[in-house]
């Protein structure tokens, strides 16, 4: 009889999927590998994994407990069709949502809201100094999610440098953290976390452990709380050169890293002297 399987939780914009500018296809054309288009937004081809990837992780999701964990919010959760079985977990909107069999958890949103109004800033009070120091020059919408957290879509090219260091350092004392992903710049209760959220389908589950990968300074918790982890060549967490010794730093960039995590990830759950 063989061992229940690790859970697998895994970040998936810029670690399993992939938009066209962040595809990183720097070979020859000729050389570049098959792609399955996994998501459309307004009737185009949005997000993107090598079929490859896309076969490993059918199986990962057959063989194990495989959890999509991401800042999306359901909305934008749901455009995202992976390959394999549906998850019956999947976390969104950075923790905040607890998708069981597609449906968000009331008992864990409870449990989020609870923890939020108890230990940092309201929203109202982000939104309200976003809107203050938001420069229209470079901002080009500004979001907020699931009445969660914020997020600002911006010309990264026009963006000043120190405006989004000022903005981590006000959000700090508040209980607040900053992400910069791509084109936007994300918000975020310091409280809500991927980690709290996989910690209890770890819980719900019963899996003897955890594998993660993520690219961003949210996936941080997540890589931590896991007992193996993996990052891709690209992204805030390898720009910062973030490490720790259970993760390994991968040198492939764009969807290349894709793949090897999604081979990481069905390796070290089906192994038979996995951690
Ligand atoms: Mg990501």
């Amino acid at each position: 009889m063989t061992a229940p399987a690790p859970l697998v939780a895994s970040d998936l914009d810029r670690t399993l999927i992939y938009s066209a500018a962040a595809l990183h296809l720097t070979g020859p054309d000729a050389a570049a590998p098959r792609l399955l288009c996994v998501e459309v937004y307004e009737g185009r081809p949005l997000s993107y994994m090598t079929e490859t990837a896309a076969a490993l992780l059918a199986e990962l999701a057959r063989r194990t407990t495989f959890v999509p964990v991401t800042t999306r919010t359901r909305e934008q959760y749901r455009r995202v069709h992976l390959p394999g079985p549906p998850p019956e977990f999947a976390v969104c909107a950075n923790g905040g949502r607890l998708l069981v069999r597609g449906e968000s958890d009331p008992d864990w949103q409870r449990t989020v809201a609870a923890r939020l109004a108890a230990q940092c800033a309201p929203l109202d009070e982000i939104r309200a100094h976003l809107d203050r120091t938001a420069d229209p020059a470079w901002l080009r919408s500004a979001r907020t999610a699931e009445d969660l957290f914020a997020y600002l879509v911006v010309e990264r090219s026009l963006l000043p440098e120190p405006w989004v260091k000022d903005l981590a350092a006000w959000a700090e004392p508040r209980g607040w953290t900053v992400s910069v992903q791509g084109r936007k710049i994300y918000a975020v209760p310091r409280p809500l976390t991927k980690s709290a959220a996989v910690a209890e389908v770890a819980r719900r589950t019963g899996a003897p452990g955890i594998l993660a990968a993520g690219d961003s300074l949210l996936d941080t918790d997540l890589l931590l709380a896991a007992d193996r982890g993996w990052r891709p060549g690209h992204g805030e967490l390898a720009d910062t050169g973030w490490r720790a010794p259970h993760v390994t730093a991968l040198a492939e960039r764009g969807v290349a890293a894709g793949e090897v995590i999604t081979r990481a990830f069905l390796d070290g759950a089906t192994a038979p002297g996995r951690a």
